[in-house]
């Protein structure tokens, strides 16, 4: 999926016809342990708690909106879905206590299982694929690790290299690296 067709959102003056709703949107939420998502009030106060909807247009109440009417398509195709940066603040002063991050993660889940996944994501799910890390060991992280009295390399797939083949075997069979690599 590119990220062209990543960003094809509607417009949001364009008016909403029924044929753009998945009315089961909400349950597939509340199945994924939102439990209380249809209790939003829509009150606004996770946009204004959002440090990321400070700096761009994401705004957390909208998406909330948006998940509410089952708006499943324009969701998923967002990249305002990945401006979140997890930080819990709209979570901790929801008057609702409505779980807006799990709700984030579960429209990233299946905007992920359905191919939309922004580039540097799959650029650093391919360090994983390749490597065993997300974020390989580089000379500044041996450095810290000596002076904090640590060994050189973690005891992971850097320690023991023999065991990245079933790292990767595991990836392809969760069908991850199909999802990165497409
Ligand atoms: S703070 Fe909670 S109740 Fe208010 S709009 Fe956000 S999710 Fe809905
Ligand atoms: S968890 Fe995400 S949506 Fe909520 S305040 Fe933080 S950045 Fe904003």
């Amino acid at each position: 999926m590119t990220l062209t067709a990543l960003a094809e959102r509607p417009s949001p003056r364009k008016p909403i016809t029924a044929d753009q709703l998945d009315l089961k949107l909400p349950d597939e939420l509340i199945v994924a342990g939102v439990e209380r998502i249809r209790e939003c009030i829509q009150c606004g106060t996770c946009t204004a708690s959002c440090p990321s909807g400070r700096r761009t247009a994401y705004r957390t109440r909208l998406l909330m909106r948006k998940t509410l009417l089952g708006l499943k398509d324009d969701l998923l195709k967002s990249l305002d879905l990945w401006l979140c940066t997890t930080c819990y603040t709209c979570y901790e002063r929801c008057p609702r206590k409505i779980s807006t991050v799990d709700t984030i993660i579960t429209l990233r889940n299946m905007a992920s299982a359905k191919g939309f996944m922004i580039p540097r994501h799959k650029e650093i799910s391919k360090q994983l694929i390749e490597k065993g890390h997300l974020v390989p060991i580089n000379e500044a992280n041996i450095k810290r690790r000596a002076e904090l009295g640590l060994s050189e390399l973690p005891p992971t797939v850097h320690s023991h290299p023999e065991a990245l083949n079933e790292v990767k075997k595991l990836l392809q069979l969760t069908g991850f690296t199909k999802l990165v690599e497409g």
